[in-house]
């Protein structure tokens, strides 16, 4: 592609301009760098990069396991595994590289537990199915009923040391930052408004995660399409906790909705996570209580989780009633302790930051879509739908958006 001058533009003009310095924002700009060359700039409304999902989730490198085979998420995130894991170990990232288990906690969970075993297989995972004996030799105090599945290659990072590995070599290859710059809207084709004034581009790339969709309608794409946010929860394991975990110890999840279920995740730096939760939320950035809510959003938001409710797709109702029950400590105690022999109440102690996945939903339909979504407009292109785990196959997904991109110039 050659570079993009236009020299009548308000402001000095981009090749590229990126929206979001999440985890999709930087790997993109980076590969766009190392493909085309050029001038590539990143936007980002606050002051750093990393701020939301993408510095607050579970670390979590996911294998493969859940999505059905030949999904775009199966594909990239077996991809994402192996190339995330290089990118560490080359980066000096501690990682704690020890697998999960899914356990059972009835025998009810046993055929899709199979299912999974399956799925796995498909997809190229390496896992096994593992009786009671085998279990407490990987993790001593997991509990299953009858059998578990044992997932070799999950590992675990701080999203956050990625993240300043990612921006740092993305600055060194020529990608620029520009913090505190908020997007505020289209003007005419290829100017962008934003809240340190206008900036010309060739190609516009929203990543813009919780705002994804509000960005995607203003250059007319992905009308049907609507974020709804929730909120990711978690405790810290007590230290003197008689539950030990050495990996991770996650439950058969219910396979019709987007979530994994609460889970225990032992951190590179010691400590031991209990969570997410996903409670649906009326603002994009609720973290706390009804900080980040706005009068408008949340009407829209009662409107679209109403739907949702009436409907019931996906088995919406049991999953807002099981998550409504997890904001108490005590609903969220009873949930985990189904996993983990020898765990309390007061083993759950407040400590590690929120995140707020951005899901979407057709609003025609009324369905929580699963896989990931890249819609295109002219001069544009919008990542719609960059859920879990969106960070663990960020190294292919930006390959897959690069190529994928309708370049007019
Ligand atoms: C609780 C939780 C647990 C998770 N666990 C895992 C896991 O274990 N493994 C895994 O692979 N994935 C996990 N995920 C998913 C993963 O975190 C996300 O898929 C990924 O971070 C999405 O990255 P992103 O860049 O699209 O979004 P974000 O990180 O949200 O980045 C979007 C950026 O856009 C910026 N922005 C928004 N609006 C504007 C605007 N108007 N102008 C300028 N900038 C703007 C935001 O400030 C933000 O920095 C989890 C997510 C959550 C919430």
């Amino acid at each position: 592609m050659k570079p993009y001058r236009d020299l009548s533009t308000p402001q000095r003009a981009w090749d590229f301009v990126v929206i979001g310095a999440g985890v999709i924002g930087v790997s993109i700009a980076r590969e766009l760098k190392r493909r085309h060359g050029g001038h590539v700039l990143v936007i980002e409304k606050e002051d750093s990069a990393g701020r939301h999902a993408s510095g607050r989730n579970s670390g979590v490198l996911h294998t493969g396991v859940y999505y059905t085979a030949g999904s775009l998420k199966a594909r990239l995130c077996v991809e994402g595994n192996r190339r995330m894991r290089e990118y560490c170990l080359t980066n000096r990232i501690p990682m704690v590289d020890k697998g999960k288990v899914i356990v059972t906690r009835h025998e009810g969970e046993l055929p899709a537990l199979r299912e999974l075993h399956k799925r796995s297989q498909a997809n190229g995972v390496r896992v096994s199915l593992i009786d009671e004996q085998a279990l407490h030799e990987i993790e001593p105090c997991a509990k299953t009923v009858g059998q578990a599945l044992f997932v070799q290659d999950t590992a675990v990072i701080n999203p956050q040391k990625v993240m300043e590995a990612m921006v740092a070599e993305a600055a060194r290859e020529g990608v620029e930052f520009r913090y505190g710059c908020a997007w505020g809207g289209a003007r005419r084709d290829g100017v962008v408004e934003t809240s340190q004034g206008q900036i010309a581009y060739g190609h516009l790339v929203n990543c813009a995660g919780l705002f994804a969709d509000r960005v995607a309608h203003a250059y007319g794409v992905g009308r049907q399409y609507r974020i709804l946010p929730f909120r990711g929860q978690f405790y810290l394991l007590r230290p003197q906790s008689k539950v030990r975990v050495n990996g991770n110890i996650y439950p058969v999840p219910d396979l019709r909705n987007p979530f994994l279920g609460v889970h225990f995740t032992r951190r590179p730096e010691g400590e031991v996570t209990v969570g997410p939760s996903a409670l649906p939320l009326l603002g994009r950035e609720q973290y706390r209580g009804l900080r980040g809510a706005n009068m408008s959003d949340s009407a829209a938001m009662v409107r679209y989780l109403a739907r949702l409710f009436g409907r019931n797709l996906d088995h919406f109702r049991s999953i807002a009633w099981k998550e409504a029950v997890k904001m108490s400590r005590l609903g969220f105690y009873r949930e985990a302790v189904g996993l983990a022999d020898g765990l309390e109440l007061r083993d759950l102690l407040p400590g590690k930051e929120p995140g707020i996945r951005a899901q979407l939903v057709n609003t025609g339909t009324a369905e929580l879509l699963s896989d990931f979504v890249i819609e295109h407009g002219p001069q544009s292109t919008h990542v719609l739908n960059a859920v879990s785990p969106a960070f663990t196959s960020s190294l292919p997904f930006a390959d897959y958006v690069v190529s994928a991109m309708k370049l007019d110039h």
